[in-house]
């Protein structure tokens, strides 16, 4: 039986910096140390023990934002049955593919794992039907887009502190937000917090954590949408074979029993999207980097759909997935008993909308309050894209049906 390191057991408690200068022994070049953040929008003393990007995991759990997604829908509406991917189980399986994935390319595991849990705050409820909604409401007063969105929510909207806003997370993890948009844009278009100007021109060279947690949010949810829509009856698994993909999968796996079959199978299809990207960025950072960091950007961090891909899949792979994304859309996501929900829950918040921006006294007091100062509209769109499912539902009920028992909304 192996027995630990005597030096080890009496050893006093890992220090913050004991992790920090440890992690500059076993990380690869391409990540992110935790001692060589560029830090926080206000300045804060270190932890003892906890790394900085260790303190952020730790804030994005116990934000609202964070348990508000149990709640909300990943695409199948939150009460349809207990056994499908809500925002939050959606949010899990991330965090532990981008986490497999970082660390085999021995990237900073824990801005991964806080990247991850952040990357849906800024969610609405209903899903992406409900993002173009808000969308199309706001597109005269500054937009909408859920990655924008989650940034608002840890830079300005979340209240855990009385000296400012936000949670204060590092400069790093907040660059998970940066999907479409540069922080610099960010700013402009009043998604981040005004102070971040002087985070947004640092030097520094993309940052291989948000692209691990960027390209397993898509591994996660091709998969996890497979296994839902096969068990909801949408999909079928004879059906799916027309997607190369799947039929390498399901016809080499053989069970009796259905279910097993097809668990069996979603492993597999996560296995083999794994471990493609694995070796696919491995060959790319090691031909791309350190060349990258020697060559810092003095100007605006590019948004992450812009920077050169260093996590990717090989070419075979984009093409297989590409095959697998279509075929959701088409038979899935547009599938007439997703669609007529989602029809639902659009005209709900067309309606809500509506309602809040006649009454802003109606909303919660904190959004009331700050409706007296800050334009209706986007106070009314930060009140509306932080509900649940079901609170946006009983509000529904409530305002425009007040006789009514309340009704199930599917
Ligand atoms: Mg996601």
């Amino acid at each position: 039986m192996p027995t630990n390191n005597p030096s080890q057991e009496s050893a006093g408690l890992l220090t913050r910096s004991e992790t920090e200068s440890r992690e500059r022994d076993y990380l690869a070049v391409w990540a992110t140390c935790s001692g060589d953040s560029l830090g926080r929008l206000y300045p804060e003393a270190e932890h003892s023990y906890r790394t900085a990007f260790q303190r952020d995991r730790d804030r994005l759990i116990h934000s609202t934002a964070f348990r508000r997604l149990e709640y909300k829908t990943q695409v199948f509406v939150n009460h349809e049955g207990d056994y499908f991917r809500t925002r939050l189980t959606h949010t899990l399986e991330v965090v532990q593919i981008a986490r497999s994935l970082g660390r085999m390319l021995r990237t900073n595991e824990d801005l991964v794992e806080a990247m991850a849990l952040a990357h849906d705050l800024g969610h609405t409820p209903f899903g992406h039907a409900v993002e173009g909604e808000l969308a199309e409401l706001l597109v005269n007063h500054g937009g909408f887009e859920h990655n924008a969105q989650g940034l608002r929510c840890v830079d300005l909207l979340e209240a855990p502190y009385m000296a400012y806003p936000g949670l204060n997370l590092t400069h790093e993890v907040r660059l998970i937000f940066t999907k479409h948009y540069s922080l610099a844009d960010l700013m402009k278009m009043g998604f981040a917090n005004p102070l971040s100007t002087k985070l947004s021109e640092c030097q520094h060279s993309p940052i291989v954590e948000a692209q691990v947690v960027d390209l397993s949010d898509g591994i996660a949810y091709n998969s996890h949408d497979v296994d839902d829509g096969i068990k909801s009856g949408l999909l079928s698994p004879e059906g799916l074979c027309e997607v190369p993909l799947w039929r390498s999968i399901w016809q080499n796996i053989d069970y009796a029993d259905q279910s097993v079959q097809r668990r069996a199978a979603i492993r597999a299809l996560i296995n083999r999207q794994i471990t493609d990207a694995a070796e696919t960025s491995l060959k790319i950072l090691q031909t791309t980097m350190p060349c990258a960091t020697d060559t810092k950007q003095a100007k605006d961090y590019p948004c992450l759909e812009q920077q050169p891909r260093l996590v990717s899949f090989s070419p075979e792979m984009q093409t297989l997935n590409q095959q697998l994304k279509d075929y959701l859309h088409l038979n899935l996501y547009s599938h007439p008993l997703v669609q007529r929900k989602m029809h639902k829950a659009k005209e709900m918040i067309r309606k809500l909308f509506a309602y809040y921006s006649e009454s802003p006294d109606q909303m919660a007091p904190q959004f009331a309050l700050r409706a007296k100062t800050a334009p209706v509209e986007r106070v009314v769109s930060d009140y509306i894209a932080g509900m649940t499912d079901r609170f946006a539902e009983e509000e529904y009920v409530s305002i425009f049906f007040p006789d009514s028992a309340r009704t199930s909304f599917h």
